[in-house]
């Protein structure tokens, strides 16, 4: 058989396996089930961890037999009732022990032999799923592979090949390294038949040709590709396991990054309409007229962005900024030069509650700028125009028919913009606030915008810092500014966890705290998990109303799966289901807080209430606001100086990064406190203390991510899939990441298509798989 890595697994292992590998793994060809790699690798004599198996999941164990018993049930054969025909007349019970000597049970049923395929002192890893049984850990029916014999239990010599049997034999010279490789499994795939199958296609394919430059494997002193996948399926020592990891994490980087620098290079050659800075426009109007100096961070990020909407090509920018850096001010002078260029400017904002405050500060900030259209407006004013998915008929009609004339202007909406086909003509710029919350398809339809047109120049602002290697792999193909430091006069936020179960007495005190605040006449949020209105859905609005019900939900439990995915289940199996504003508005107020305006927010209220509550909120009129996240992003109350977050542990690092940033954004400063009831030493209860003991975003940031999985970061983590990131961490492999960039610019340098290095073209279409890679043009 002359086979490839590309040639089909059922030409290799036969149809019945390869569809059983392909349906559980998602594997196809002899390539993917060697990038089907390894988990961790057991080492010979060294045992796994029995104290360490979590009851209910599926885990291999390297372990040795202890003691080996053959029972026949009383009336064995005769078919138990109700069991229909599958009677058990035989089992074995395997007692398996780890170094320190704890135990743990494998049980076969109506399976004769295995007393002596599995002597005592065998070593052998035994893959299923663990139960408990009176107190006692077992896997019922384990899939075995044979591994060895421990040396003290050998009778005749120290290589451990005296026990005898024809398994134990193989098996040993199997592995040579003395390293045996735990593969991910899944259902209906066992651990031996992943080693089988894996060494068949290693035999098939010895010598796969590299799809590399040789001159950059030799320079990067990276083994050749065959040498890596033997390597890191069959390692032949440790030497030669790291020297296949480091290689097959530079592919991975490598792959990703040659995406994206072609992903650059072509978006080089787009043309744009360039919109220089003129005098006497609009922006300097703004400038002469703005109350406060801008920052010295803004203004360098100012000049960047000026230089890049003056050139023929599209502005494609991350601009990242802490919390309260005052990035809305920036984004809002990049309008006004692409207005000064007679074009129009879209902010897109999360949430209508956020679109509608935008629409509020860019009107305040503009002054008698932005009143365009109104009675006694000087003749340059522009209009500011708010259009989100739960305007009126009448009022959409208006603003659509208002853009579509192509007056300069600036349109503030949420994404339902994207999914509607509104047109807005002439248009130049177009601004993504709190980016964090858009999805990937807003991104797209945002780009896909303009048909037949110059595509716009686009600013990407996100308040949650990106570690600088997801910025280089997930934007990967934006340029990125930063935004340092924040507006002066702007006071720190002191952030407390309230352990409200060991600690009842601390909330109260909370409370306390609240009503102190009140009477200096200060507002107060009071966050919650939950809505409580009876409806399932925990989540909160994402201001889209152009997705249908079931699918936004369901967008938006991944969302959440993602946000929450650092806050693990761990403490303890019944948690209470989370706090919801409803419940604790009422508690409040009939209870600690009575007598205080309060207030409730979230996504589901009517668009109208939700803007008249932020209205109150903001004019005093309301004390505290009791609110899902919808607060989350961007909501700009300067008098709110303190925040109260009820079941902190459920929500992510960053989203507690985010919430917090809501206050101390006055002169007063600002308090969080982070009500939790995860018992100290949890997961949870040390990710709330991690967020009250710093507030630099990017710390948590890294925090967080180290949290993750790191496919999340790429947006693929179905199961199954076969998914790109699968040796590349992010945080860890920095310098491989920065490596691989360099490289792969040099590489499209001159030939953005690959096109005199086809075998590497292929390779990457291949290697990142399609769902990632779209994931990446998307960008
Ligand atoms: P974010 O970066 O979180 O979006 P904003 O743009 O909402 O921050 O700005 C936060 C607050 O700081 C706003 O009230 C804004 O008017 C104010 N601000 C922005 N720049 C300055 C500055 N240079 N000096 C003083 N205040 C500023
Ligand atoms: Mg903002």
């Amino acid at each position: 058989m002359n086979a490839t890595l590309q040639t089909p697994l059922r030409e290799a292992v036969g149809g019945r396996t390869a569809a059983r590998l392909t349906e559980s793994l998602g594997v196809v060809t002899l390539g993917q089930m060697l990038a089907h790699y390894p988990r961790r690798y057991d080492q010979r004599g060294q045992l796994t961890d029995i104290a360490g198996l979590v009851v209910g999941e599926r885990a291999t164990v390297l372990a040795r037999v202890v003691d080996i018993q053959e029972i026949q049930p009383r009336g064995g054969g005769a078919p138990p009732r109700g069991r229909g025909r599958g009677g058990v007349s035989h089992i074995t019970r395997i007692t398996v022990a780890d170094g320190k000597g704890r135990r743990l049970t494998c049980t076969f049923f109506n399976q004769r032999g295995w007393k002596h395929r599995l002597p005592v002192g065998t070593e052998a890893m035994f893959s299923g799923k663990v139960s408990e049984f009176r107190g006692e850990r077992q896997i019922s029916t384990p899939s075995v592979a044979v591994i060895g014999r421990s040396d003290e239990a050998t009778p005749d010599g120290a290589d451990g090949r005296g026990a005898g049997s024809d398994a134990v034999t193989e098996a040993i010279e199997e592995f040579a390294g003395g390293l045996a490789p735990v593969y991910p499994l899944a259902e209906g795939v066992t651990q031996q038949l992943l080693q089988k199958v894996v060494k068949l296609a290693l035999d098939l394919v010895p010598d796969p040709p590299d799809p590399l430059p040789e001159l950059l494997v030799a320079g990067r002193e990276l083994v050749d590709l065959g040498t890596a996948l033997r390597d890191i399926h069959r390692p032949r020592s440790k030497d030669a396991l790291t020297a296949a990891q480091e290689r097959l994490r530079y592919d991975e980087a490598l792959a990703i990054q040659l995406v994206l620098a072609q992903r650059r290079a072509r978006a080089r050659h787009d043309p744009a309409e360039p919109c220089p800075p003129i005098e006497g426009g609009l922006l300097s109007a703004f400038d002469a007229a703005l109350p406060f100096a801008l920052t010295d961070g803004q203004q360098q990020v100012g000049e960047q962005i000026a230089r890049d909407l003056s050139t023929l090509h599209p502005m494609n920018r991350l601009l990242q900024g802490e919390v309260g850096s005052g990035k809305t001010v920036v984004a809002l002078r990049a309008m006004l030069q692409v207005l000064d260029a007679g074009r129009q400017a879209v902010l897109l904002a999360p949430t209508e509650v956020l679109a509608g405050q935008h629409v509020r500060s860019l009107r305040a900030m503009l002054g008698p700028l932005g009143r365009g259209g109104e009675l006694g407006a000087p003749p340059e004013a522009i209009a500011v125009t708010l259009l989100t998915g739960s305007l009126s008929t009448r009022a959409r009609r208006e603003a659509l028919s208002a853009l579509m004339v192509g007056q300069p202007g600036i349109v503030v909406g949420t994404h339902a913009l994207l999914s509607e086909g509104v047109v807005v003509s002439n248009l130049g710029l177009v601004v993504v606030d709190e980016q964090h919350r858009f999805g990937v398809e807003q991104r797209d339809a945002l780009r896909g915008r303009q048909v037949g047109a110059a595509p716009p120049h686009v600013l990407v602002m996100t308040a949650t810092p990106i570690p600088r290697t997801v910025a280089m792999t997930v934007y990967g193909d934006l340029d990125t500014s930063t935004l340092e430091g924040l507006p002066r006069g702007r006071s720190p936020i002191k952030t407390t966890v309230v352990p409200a179960a060991e600690k009842p007495a601390w909330l109260e005190r909370a409370w306390d705290r609240v009503r102190e605040e009140v009477g200096k006449g200060h507002q107060i949020y009071v966050v919650c998990p939950k809505i409580g209105d009876d409806e399932t859905d925990p989540e909160e609005d994402g201001g889209g109303s152009g997705r249908s019900a079931g699918k936004a939900r369901r967008a938006r439990r991944k969302d959440a799966d993602d946000e929450w995915g650092s806050a693990p289940d761990d403490d303890g199996d019944e948690r209470r289901p989370p706090l919801s504003v409803v419940q604790v508005a009422e508690h409040l107020g009939s209870g600690p807080l009575a007598g205080l305006r309060l207030e409730i927010l979230h996504g589901r209220l009517p668009a109208v209430d939700k803007e008249r509550t932020m209205l109150r909120f903001a004019a005093g009129e309301i004390d505290v606001l009791v609110s899902t996240t919808v607060i989350e992003v961007g909501v700009d109350v300067p008098n709110a100086t303190m925040m109260v977050i009820m079941d902190a542990e459920r929500f992510g690092l960053s989203q507690l990064h985010q919430l917090r940033g809501r206050v101390g954004r006055g002169t007063a400063e600002g308090v969080c406190l982070l009500v939790s009831e995860a018992p100290p030493g949890s997961a949870g209860r040390e990710r709330l203390d991690a967020i009250a003991a710093t507030t630099d975003g990017f710390r948590l940031a890294e925090i967080d991510l180290e949290m993750r999985r790191e496919g999340n970061v790429l947006g693929t983590h179905q199961a199954g899939a076969a998914t790109s990131l699968k040796m590349l961490r992010l945080l860890r492999d920095r310098s491989v990441i920065e490596q691989a960039r360099i490289d792969a610019q040099d590489l499209v340098a001159d030939d953005p298509e690959l096109t005199r290095r086809p075998a590497l073209a292929e390779w990457v279409a291949t290697t990142i798989a399609a769902a990632d890679q779209e994931y990446l043009e998307k960008g």
